[in-house]
Parts: structure tokens; sequence; C-alpha cells
């Protein structure tokens, strides 16, 4: 039963989306230049990314094929400013803007165009996530949900949260004095030689599930085990670090073998842990984390919530970190609500995610927890039969709630409204005021690194 609901998942989710899957959750189009910049969908994303050892030197060339619903000037974006942009094979441009709200800013073709299939061929110097160091190469794609514009888009032209794409990547190391190198990414690896990849990632990824590490070969010790899934496949676990490769395994098949039998086969076809010191945290992506050990619980969950199922806006991002958050605190449950919070109230263009996802959103969740516990009810399967229905598609809070509410039964709209939504009674204004980061304490899964340790942990130390 459990084989067959997820094989068939997995099929459908690699040969059925639609073009337009998605495009419904985008933020709303808004005026531009005397017309509209209108979000569209990405089909295919094809990546050249070619690294000069000697020269010191990165560039990519991006091949896109994307679908705008309706004629306007098409929204991507790139925070490094392209070299060249071709549109259906000829030169165009783009320039950052800001969304209405100043929430954050989005690259715009400067050219409209009218409704249908494009392609548009960008590239620039990749500069981001690159570290060169005697004659030696690193590269990562690092994100973050607590921070604006810090997916995808801060290497590689993408689209948004909202859009699932077919990404491939050949990568190139020129120059490499003979060094050969091995790269880590939670996609299909095809290795030419110790220079020459090429990656297909699942087509139900978005900007924030690809996770991409090239290192010299045999620069970090590893420890690769197989899993064996519930439903039968062998799942492939490697832990890599410079800390104890083992213990991070062992750690990871210990939480795999508690996330099966809670919430059904592991989501992916693979584990890529980059181990990394106590108090440095982590982050998720699709069946991959940079996580120290202590948080290796929380970030395998987000394979679930997050990474499996996957947000499909910043007003989303709260769900995953209140549900991580919950299991961290062993799935407590009360009988009194926490704090109100607008934490899926914000700006429809915001793109990261609330900070008090992990404490006032944990505590809701314990709320709903406790109520549902005196019907006779369980969050917990609940979360089971959540994540198996919707697995590989992206949620909004009014998804997740509708979900929620047929499942128990419950009517929730006053109490979302309150602690979720930010809406103080029927009719009221919405607040668009964010919290301020230093309203919200740290949380020991997710502390702020600054760009320069993350930058850091280009090589493993
Ligand atoms: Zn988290």
């Amino acid at each position: 039963m459990r084989l067959s609901l997820f094989t068939s998942l997995l099929a459908a989710s690699l040969i059925s989306f639609s073009a337009l899957a998605g495009i419904h959750q985008a933020p709303p189009n808004f005026d531009y230049d005397g017309g509209k910049a209108i979000f569209v969908d990405f089909e295919t994303a094809h990546y050249a990314i070619t690294y000069d050892v000697t020269q010191k030197k990165a560039w990519v060339v991006s091949e896109i094929n994307f679908t705008l619903p309706e004629n306007g000037h098409p929204i991507y974006d790139l925070i490094s400013v392209p070299e060249s942009e071709t549109i259906d094979g000829k030169a165009t441009t783009s320039t950052e803007v800001s969304d209405p709200d100043r929430q954050s800013k989005v690259r715009v073709l400067d050219q409209e165009l009218t409704a249908g299939k494009h392609t548009l061929i960008v590239r620039h110097r990749l500069t981001e996530g690159v570290s060169f160091k005697r004659g030696s190469l690193a590269s990562a794609f690092w994100m973050s949900d607590l921070t604006d514009r810090d997916y995808l888009e801060q290497y590689l032209p993408s689209s948004f949260e909202y859009d699932q794409v077919a990404m491939t990547m050949h990568v190139e190391v020129r120059d490499s004095a003979g060094k050969t190198y091995q790269l880590r990414a939670n996609g299909k690896i095809t290795q030419t030689n110790g220079t020459v990849f090429d990656i297909t990632f699942p087509n139900f990824y978005t900007t924030s599930s690809v996770f991409f590490h090239l290192l010299p070969s045999n620069s970090v010790p590893s420890s690769s085990v197989i899993y064996k899934s519930i439903d039968g496949r062998d799942i492939p676990v490697e832990a890599y670090t410079k800390l104890n490769a083992p213990e991070f395994s062992a750690r990871a098949v210990q939480v795999l073998t508690e996330l099966e039998k809670d919430y059904g086969p592991f989501p992916h076809e693979k584990v890529i842990i980059y181990g990394t010191a106590k108090g440095t945290g982590g982050m998720e992506y699709c069946g991959a984390t940079i996580s120290s050990l202590s948080a290796v619980g929380h970030e395998l969950f987000h394979s679930y919530n997050a990474r499996g199922v996957m947000p499909a806006q910043g007003n989303s991002g709260w769900i995953d970190e209140a549900m991580s958050s919950w299991r961290d605190y062993d799935y407590v449950q009360t009988l009194t609500p926490g704090a109100a919070t607008q934490m899926a109230g914000h700006s429809k263009w915001m793109r990261l995610t609330d900070r008090n996802a992990y404490g006032k959103g944990k505590d809701f969740l314990a709320w709903i927890a406790g109520r549902m516990n005196e019907r006779g009810q369980s969050l917990k399967l609940f979360l089971r039969d959540y994540f198996q229905k919707n697995v590989y598609t992206t949620m909004t809070t009014e998804l997740f709630q509708d979900s929620l509410e047929r499942y128990s039964g419950m009517d929730l709209q006053s109490d979302f409204n309150q602690y979720i939504y930010g809406k103080r009674g029927p009719g009221a204004s919405m607040q668009q005021a964010q919290e301020k980061d230093s309203a919200v304490p740290p949380n020991p899964f997710h502390p702020r690194l600054t760009r320069q340790q993350v930058r850091a942990l280009l090589w493993p130390n």
C-alpha cells in the first residue's frame, strides 16, 4: 500500500506537471514601465557552469524555457547583473525592480512579450559561492529561508518558490592542473571524468531545493551507508565532514527510522549530510542538509515538510519551521493558545520565513495537537496523511488550513486569523509591519550566520 502510493506519486511527479503548475500561487503581477510585470512559469532550466581555476573565474550560460501567462514584461530573478541576455534569439536587457510593497527585488525584462512560450538565455559571472584557494576550487549554492533573495537566485537565473522546474546542470572545471573534483548534489549525477559532470534534478524542484557542493576529490572524510526504507528501497546516505563522519551517518539512519515510522517512506532518493560544527545549526534541501549533529533531526524532518511538501511563498514558510520545531520539542501538546502573530499575513511579495515560526508557530501546532487529542484525534497522524497527499507539491497557508480543517472537522478560521494571519477581527486591516529580527530570539537550529561564515563553509573545516 505504501509502496504503491509512493511509486504512483513519484511517477506522477515525474511525468505529469502541467505547464502552469503553481503559477496560480505566484504573487500578483504589478504595473511596470507603462505596462505590466508578469510572473512566469519556468518549464526547463539548463545551466552550463564553467570554472577556470587558473584564471580564478567562473561563469554560467543558462537556457530557460518559460511560459508567460499574459502579455507583459517577464519576471525572473538573478542577483548578479547579467553580462548578456537574449530572448527568443534576440538581445535584450533587464532591470532590478522593487515589488510594490518594497519587500523584495526581482529582475524584470525591459522588453514586453506576448503571452506564450519563450526562451531566455542569460550569461553571467558566478562570484557568490565560489572560492579559489592554492590552485583549487570550492563551490556551493548555500541557501537560507530566513533572508530575502537567499535561494538559487543568489547563484543562477531562477524562478520563485511557487514554480516547479525541470533543472539540469553541466558543470566543468577547466585548467585544473591535474586535480580532480567531487560533486555532491541532490540530483542524478553523471560524471564524464574528474572535472566534467552533468546533473538532472527531479522536476518537482523549486528555487529552494537544490543542494550543490563541488570540492577537490578526497578533501574531506565521508561515511556512506545504505538505509533500507520501509518501502523496500535502498536509500544511499552519505555524511561528509572533518568532524566524525560515521557519527553523522549513524544519526541520519536513526532519524530516518524515526521519521519513516511516523510519516511513511522518505520522499527522496538519497540523503546527503554536510556535517558542520556545533552551534552552526543547519539548512534544509531536498534529501540533503548542511547541519550540525544536533540539528540533523530538525533538518531531515524538513525533507518531508519544506522540501517534500514545499512552501509556495514567504507566507507559507512558517508551516515548516513550526512543524520541525514541534518535533524538536517532543510533539508537546497544550490547551492554551500561544501568542498572536502575522506569520502568514505579510506582503504577498515577501519571500522569507517569519522567524516567529519556530516559537509561536510551534506553540500554535501544540495547541491544535492538544485540541485534536481531546477529540480523539492526532496531529501527527494528520501530518502523515498530509505529507503523503501533498508530497512534491507547493503549499500555501490557505491550503494547509483547509487540509487541517477537513481532516479534523474543526473550524479554525478565527484561530488562523488571530494567531497566523494577524487579523484582529472580521474586516480588520492587516498590518504589513515585519517583525524585527532583534525581537525574536535565535533558534538553536537556525543561527543567523553572516555571509562570511557561510562563505567559510565552502571549505570543510
Ligand atoms: Zn528549520
